[in-house]
């Protein structure tokens, strides 16, 4: 799968936001990397709870993708994580 040719149609390719919502950390979308939706990513297989997403803000809630770290414990890192 290559990320040559970015998609040129602003309505329907990925926004480029490659940072986690949560965390500020990479959130490893290739579509957003790769600018397309036809490339394989992470988040195909994972799961996102509703409970994660209501930790979104709601201007970012579908803009980025959340990391497969924020995903995974179900939020941001929690107290004791020094705050970027
Ligand atoms: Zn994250």
């Amino acid at each position: 799968m290559s990320c040559e040719g970015r998609a040129q149609d602003a309505g329907t390719a990925p926004l480029p936001n490659r940072h986690c919502p949560l965390c500020g950390g990479p959130n490893g979308c290739a579509p957003a990397t790769c600018g397309r939706f036809d490339v394989d990513c992470w988040c195909r297989d994972a799961r996102f709870t509703p409970a994660l997403l209501a930790q979104v803000a709601p201007a970012q809630r579908g803009q980025a993708c959340v990391c497969a770290a924020c995903a995974a414990r179900g939020g941001p890192p929690g107290p004791g994580t020094p705050a970027a």
